[in-house]
């Protein structure tokens, strides 16, 4: 096939709800990917981070390899030995408590924010949330998002969410009330533009939840499993949180959510009061115990450290000479540059032209993030080619 043949699939077939670039691809390994016609492209937003670790790692498709010979699926309602090796390594690596599964990020902010309420009711059944979030796309989800933009046309909305600014506590506390049940953010808002919470906000955070007992959730679906150079983004903080949520890099490229759950708030969700048909199936399971492994044997971490440390440094050179450039937001390999102009769409374009993919939100941050498997030469081939555009 060609890409026209495909888009005429597209056209005829699929539901119009994304705005598409002229790219078709099949095929993919750790940085890389392959158009339709054999062009190749350096990948630094890997399917909105969905293959976090890099294309086609090598740990999750032996694992899924091994997997499809055994059983794809098994009901919720039996035991499935690989989602009780994933949750007791997830556990292991973040604290303790239990895991859900669902199938994605916003699956598992409904799951989250279903336990908030369960948790609250009937006295409290508020949620506070932040401008310019992003939670998903159920109609919970994109209620609890802080941007107007993905609300348009789906009224009424459900009731019971606030929204105050970002890294303002002074906000967060006059939002604040008798029926306040949880606190539901991003550590490093993606979609919102790489707006990096600040460390004191965050502990600021936990302790007016414990004192006022408000259960405390970090949407991790975009931090989770590697990005900040920890495994966990709350690690970063020294902050322990009731509640994270996951998705994107857990599944190494398969489809899976996930609540993790602190021990004491484990129990509030209970048989017959959530669930998911597909939830934590061993194929998924299988490909996201691929993931962690790859982490450890691989040093990914270190490596996300490392390679974080020579974009900082590269980019804040690339600003110096580019007057355009005025912010470099970086924590781990979440890359945020914002320009200095209406719309940066241009810049996205150009750098497809020239074999590199990266993301342009909130119209002028340039959105990049890389594989955690990312090396120099490829750092340098993505900073020459934006020097180049600017
Ligand atoms: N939460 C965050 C922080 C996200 O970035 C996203 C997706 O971009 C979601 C939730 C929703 O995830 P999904 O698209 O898998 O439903």
């Amino acid at each position: 096939m060609k890409i026209e043949d495909v888009k005429n699939l597209y056209e005829n077939y699929v539901l119009n709800t994304y705005t598409r670039t002229d790219l078709c691809m099949v095929k993919g390994k750790n940085s890389w990917v392959w158009d339709i016609a054999g062009k190749k492209y350096l990948d630094f937003f890997p399917g909105w981070v969905v293959s976090g670790l890099g294309h086609c790692n090598k740990y999750v498709v032996r694992n899924i390899k091994h997997q499809i010979h055994n059983i794809l699926h098994v009901s919720n309602n039996y035991y499935n030995e690989l989602q009780g090796e994933l949750s007791k390594k997830i556990i292991e690596n973040s604290f303790k408590g239990k895991v859900f599964y669902a199938n994605s990020g916003a699956e598992a902010n409904e799951s989250a924010i279903k336990l908030i309420r369960k948790f609250g009711n009937p006295e409290k059944n508020e949620i506070i949330t932040m401008q310019k979030s992003f939670h998903g796309r159920t109609l919970a989800t994109l209620t609890a998002t802080g941007q107007d933009k993905v609300k348009v046309g789906f009224d009424p909305l459900p009731e019971g969410f606030k929204h105050v600014p970002f890294n303002d506590i002074g906000a967060l506390v006059k939002a604040i009330s008798p029926r306040t049940a949880g606190i539901m953010l991003e550590l490093v808002q993606g979609e919102g533009g790489i707006n990096i919470a600040d460390v004191n906000y965050i502990k600021q955070i936990k302790s007016i939840c414990e004192e006022k007992n408000i259960l405390l959730a970090f949407d991790e679906v975009q931090t989770g499993f590697g990005r900040t150079g920890n495994m966990f983004g709350f690690q970063y903080y020294d902050v322990q949180p009731d509640l994270i949520t996951l998705a994107k890099s857990l599944g190494g490229g398969l489809p899976i959510g996930a609540m993790v759950v602190a021990e004491k708030y484990a129990n509030i969700l209970t048989p017959g009061s959530h669930a998911s048909t597909f939830g934590g199936s061993p194929i998924v399971c299988s490909a996201a115990l691929g993931v962690l492994e790859a982490i450890e044997k691989d040093n990914l971490l270190e490596n996300v450290k490392r390679m974080s440390k020579y974009f900082k440094n590269k980019f804040m050179d690339l600003k110096a000479k580019k007057p355009i450039i005025k912010h470099v937001k970086i924590l781990g390999l979440m890359i945020g540059i914002e320009l200095d102009t209406e719309d940066a769409s241009y810049v996205y374009k150009e750098a497809l032209n020239k074999g590199l993919l990266i993301n342009c939100t909130q119209k002028n941050i340039l959105r990049i993030m890389p594989a955690l498997c990312v090396n120099k030469k490829e750092a340098d081939i993505c900073l020459k080619i934006l020097e180049e555009i600017l």
